[in-house]
């Protein structure tokens, strides 16, 4: 049984982390654009979840939220706080519901992550080249809805 088939029973492992990420996102306090991310090891295991939002503790008053331009700087990636649960070399793959950034797609590869995946596309990103240039997979999970839809529909 291949992964698209479409009887299979089992989400692959960046399926698997994919459908973490989503949830992670909407945890995210950022009214305008939701990201998680998740950080899956060598053996399978998940090494964390994470998403974009303020600095930890940081409790924003509802006028912080209205100047998105504003806002932007102070927006902790979900792959900078994700980063943050482990060390370089620990981490075989990484799923964003967003396609990472320029300087996250750098970051992740700082970090030693070979796989990236990610659901939704993001033009203004250079990962694209970043990836090729060091050879890191970056996949698009392209029929990630249809997947999850699939299995809630038994
Ligand atoms: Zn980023």
């Amino acid at each position: 049984m291949s992964d698209t088939d479409p009887k299979r029973t089992r989400l692959t492992m960046p399926e698997y982390a994919m459908a973490l990420a989503h949830v992670a996102s909407l945890r995210s306090e950022d009214p305008y654009r939701k990201v998680g991310a998740v950080a899956i090891d060598f053996d399978n295991r998940v090494i964390g979840t994470a998403y974009n939002g303020l600095a930890p503790g940081y409790n924003a008053s509802p006028e912080f939220w209205h100047d998105r331009d504003d806002r932007r700087k102070y927006m902790l990636h979900a792959e900078v706080n994700l980063c943050s649960l482990f060390t370089r070399g620990n981490v075989k793959l990484v799923a964003c519901t967003t396609k990472p950034c320029t300087s996250c797609m750098q970051m992740l590869c700082a970090y030693g992550v070979r796989e990236v995946y990610y659901r939704d596309d993001y033009p203004e990103s250079e990962a694209d080249a970043i990836a090729h240039r060091y050879s890191i997979q970056l996949v698009r999970l392209t029929d990630y809805p249809r997947i999850i839809a699939g299995f809630e529909a038994g």
